[in-house]
């Protein structure tokens, strides 16, 4: 686990060295609950890879080996259409190349550590080992109607959500582009070899709600949208309206992504309606309030025509309240929203649980009462420690064996 600090209150110059959080524009705000392992550590990057620069960066880095540029060109193919990163499989490409190119381009970013599944093999989680022994985990999971990966932008996570499994070990650090590129492909690549029970497919969504908070990671996570949904061969091919970027809600982030001329779907962790329970839950709330999130929200919805998810953890006795409800629904009526009730998946030793069913039946029915389109969340991966909040890859072995002892083998 790496080594919590916390920021000090005055401290705007170590924060601003604190990776993530100075590009989320958090280094000023002082938030003593902000934690994070990295603050004033330079951290060794991931190796570079195909997947972390766009076409024409490719063709620079091959140029740069003394390759002409339609290598670049057959290296994607090969990684974005074809799916493959063995070298040895690019028999197009003379072999002294394919060993120096794979060697300089597609450096091994991500190791399977561990694989569990459950929903009879339809939902799977990964716990990967990253090249400084970070651990991340995604999940993938097959419905009838579509494949949707969950993947991690960060290793840990800085926001500290009370109820949320990854909050409460800091922020070890941000993945590269390519390493969350990495984790889609593997996703890809699995569904395309029939590996996953219904027969070959595809990834059709890609939600950025496993590990860490993508806003925070703002360039890296823009860089890997644009390679995870650029046709192929630039990318993956999959639709930007099936890419959800789920965020605490960091204004300006949200405001920049708006201005990206991108459609993906932007949704936003509220779990209260009101500052004073929001900024314990979230407590980035403290910084940017439920108003101003809000706002921005819709100004989301209006540059890009998408309607915001607002994603609400249904806890007993903490946030369910029908006063509530109705708040929520005075804040949401007549905007282009949509909630996502998510009963709360209780993370070891907390204190809380989620919302007794017919409690939360009386909330959502609040909500649509006052035609609010809501729905309940379905909780995939439950059993395999892989459903919301509950992705918290540990570099603590005797954690890792709790977690895992319920592999189905
Ligand atoms: N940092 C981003 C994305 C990661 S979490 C964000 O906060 O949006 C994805 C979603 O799962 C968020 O809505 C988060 O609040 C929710 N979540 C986290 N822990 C949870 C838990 N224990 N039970 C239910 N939902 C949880």
């Amino acid at each position: 686990m790496a080594e919590a600090i916390e920021l000090l209150p005055h401290g705007p110059a170590e924060a601003a060295r604190t990776e993530g959080l100075a590009e989320a524009g958090l280094a000023e705000t002082g938030l003593a609950e902000m934690r994070t392992g990295v603050a004033g550590k330079r951290r060794a990057r991931p190796p570079r890879h195909l997947a972390d620069l766009d076409p024409a960066g490719r063709r620079a880095a091959v140029a740069e080996l003394g390759q002409p540029g339609y290598r670049a060109d057959q290296l994607s193919r090969h990684y974005f259409a074809r799916l493959t990163d063995d070298p040895a499989e690019m028999t197009d490409l003379p072999a002294g190349v394919r060993a120096e190119l794979g060697g300089a381009l597609l450096p091994p970013l991500l190791t399977a550590e561990r694989e569990l599944e459950c929903d009879d093999g339809t939902t799977r989680k990964t716990l990967w080992r990253a090249f400084d022994g970070a651990f991340v985990e995604s999940v993938l999971m097959r419905y009838p109607d579509r494949v949707t990966m969950c993947v991690s932008s960060q290793a840990g996570c800085g926001m500290a959500c009370p109820f949320c499994a990854t909050g409460q070990g800091g922020l070890t650090r941000n993945l590269s582009a390519a390493e969350i590129v990495t984790q889609v492909f593997a996703g890809a690549r699995a569904m395309a070899a029939g590996a996953v029970p219904g027969g070959p497919g595809r990834v059709s969504n890609v939600v950025f709600m496993g590990m860490g908070e993508p806003l925070a990671n703002y360039r890296n996570v823009l860089d890997a949208v644009r390679r995870i949904t650029e046709p192929a061969p630039a990318g993956l091919g999959i639709s930007q309206r099936s890419v959800t970027v789920s965020t605490v809600g960091l204004v300006p982030a949200i405001r920049k992504l708006a201005a990206e001329g991108l459609s993906v779907r932007l949704a936003v962790s509220l779990h209260a309606p009101d500052d004073e329970l929001r900024d314990e839950l979230v407590p980035v709330n403290r910084r940017w309030k439920t108003a101003e999130v809000l706002d921005a929200a819709w100004d989301y919805a209006a540059a890009t025509g998408r309607r915001v998810s607002i994603e609400y953890a249904m806890i007993r006795d903490i946030n369910d309240h029908a006063w509530r409800a109705d708040r929520l629904a005075s804040l949401l009526a007549g905007r282009l929203a949509h909630v996502n009730l998510i009963p709360l998946n209780p993370t070891p030793g907390s204190k809380w649980t989620a919302s007794d069913p017919a409690v939360a039946a009386e909330f959502l029915d609040r909500l649509a009462a006052r035609g609010v389109p809501v729905t309940v969340r379905d909780t995939r991966g439950t059993q395999i420690d892989g459903a919301c909040g509950q992705l918290a890859a540990s570099t603590d072995e005797s954690k890792q064996r709790a977690s895992y002892r319920s592999t189905p083998s």
